[in-house]
């Protein structure tokens, strides 16, 4: 793929320089390589949509496969202004080294709709996903590609999905997607799973700097389904959180913030901005405040080459996919800086995912202390892996990672051969 194509976009750059780094170290057969830098397949539909007040308005919507060597695809929908087709092919290939690095069964796809969700009523989200649904339906199922939430999406997005896909079916097809309400085929504690895994990479990454996490100061970037998540159980235990910012702004307490009566906060208010018991920060100062840990948990592209240097923390764990620039992570390795990467730091959703899936294959669920032990198995395995092949290479942990993420799927294109 040429970085002049319809599929440019800053994430895919980055994701691009990542795999060609990474290809490079790998000594990577040049067919192979090449065949990773392009997504499988890619879709851009048209959603026509009935707006509340009697108007049609079209939105554009993508589902992208990266590749399919290892199983089905599997990955979020995200529902942002600023979806685009490039970005939603960078996520994808992403989430095919997540997996692969995680040991499941699948390869890397993406979804996203250019919109702005929170401007949408109930209904007009429910039309646009269904009509979403129904355009892409050719491209997902329970063994071939399924969908799962991300920015802007949630459980009730997961219901309609699936309630659209098992009406086209004329039955009830629990597997196509993950992430869904319990009472229709979800799994215990899959909401938490992102928020949690990223509290288990944690653990690891302070265990091997000889850290305790208590009394450590934490920021976090995005106070939704990952960071608020991490934000409650950090706070548990015994992490300062003393800086939390989301769409509408940010707020500091070098104290500590009381997480509970925060979460109060915003499921009344709908931000965390205005909290009492904080003073407000402006949003580019958040990343930068005196801290240890930094969560960045919202968009991409927020540790840039401009404010790597003055960021004051000494872990920062990616909740977010794709937050940190190349030139963000040369500074943070200079720095000195331990940065757990996306694909490492964030995949309890991913993993949860696929325990979701099993289950609804086989109608048998089991309990969320079943689903958090396992989590935590995974994620620190995975961890450690990540760690001893960081220490062995001499390299940084997004490296290690990557590397071992696409050294798998790599291994798949060789053995498979190219058809025909
Ligand atoms: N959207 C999440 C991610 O970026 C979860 C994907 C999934 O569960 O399939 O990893």
């Amino acid at each position: 793929m040429t970085e002049k194509s319809e599929f440019d976009s800053p994430l895919l750059r980055t994701a691009l320089t990542q795999l060609d780094r990474v290809a490079e170290r790998l000594q990577l057969d040049r067919d192979v390589h090449e065949r990773l830098r392009h997504p499988r397949r890619a879709l851009v539909v048209s959603i026509p949509i009935k707006m509340d007040d009697g108007k049609t308005e079209i939105f554009t919507g993508y589902r992208v496969h990266h590749n399919t060597v290892l199983g089905p695809t599997k990955g979020g929908l995200r529902y942002a202004p600023d979806v685009s087709l490039g970005e939603v092919t960078a996520l994808a290939m992403l989430m095919s080294w997540k997996c692969a690095l995680m040991g499941l069964p699948y390869g890397g796809a993406k979804g996203g709709v250019r919109c702005q969700p929170r401007r949408l009523s109930r209904q007009e989200l429910e039309n646009l996903t269904r009509r979403y649904t129904a355009e892409i339906i050719l491209l997902i199922g329970p063994d071939l590609d399924i969908p799962a939430p991300d920015m802007g999406t949630d459980e009730q997005t997961m219901a309609w999905i699936m309630d659209t896909y098992s009406m086209t079916q004329g039955r009830t097809v629990p597997g196509v997607v993950t992430g869904k309400p319990l009472i229709v085929g979800g799994s215990a504690g899959r909401r938490e799973a992102t928020g949690r895994g990223i509290v288990y990479a944690l653990y690891q990454a302070a265990r091997r700097l000889g850290q305790d996490l208590r009394g450590k100061r934490v920021v976090v970037q995005g106070f939704g389904n990952v960071g608020a998540v991490a934000a409650r159980l950090l706070w548990r235990e015994g992490c300062v959180v003393a800086g939390v910012g989301d769409v509408r702004g940010a707020i500091w307490n070098p104290n500590g913030l009381d997480v509970r009566q925060l979460e109060a906060h915003v499921a009344e208010s709908g931000s965390v901005s205005g909290f009492a018991d904080a003073e407000p920060v402006p949003a580019a100062d958040l990343l930068l405040q005196p801290c240890d840990i930094l969560i960045p948990a919202a968009v991409g592209g927020q540790l840039r080459e401009d404010n790597a240097d003055r960021v004051k923390a000494t872990i920062v764990v990616e909740g977010a996919n794709g937050p940190t620039t190349p030139e963000a992570d040369a500074i943070f390795r200079d720095r000195g800086v331990t940065v757990v990467p996306d694909i490492l730091a964030n995949a309890g959703g991913v993993v949860v995912s696929y325990f979701e899936w099993v289950q609804g294959l086989q109608y048998y669920f089991w309990r969320e202390s079943e689903i958090t032990s396992r989590l935590q198995e995974v994620m620190t395995r995975a961890f450690n892996r990540v760690w001893g092949a960081a220490s062995k290479e001499g390299t940084d942990l997004r490296t290690a990672a990557l590397m071992e993420g696409i050294r798998r799927v790599a291994e798949g294109y060789r053995i498979r051969g190219l058809y025909p």
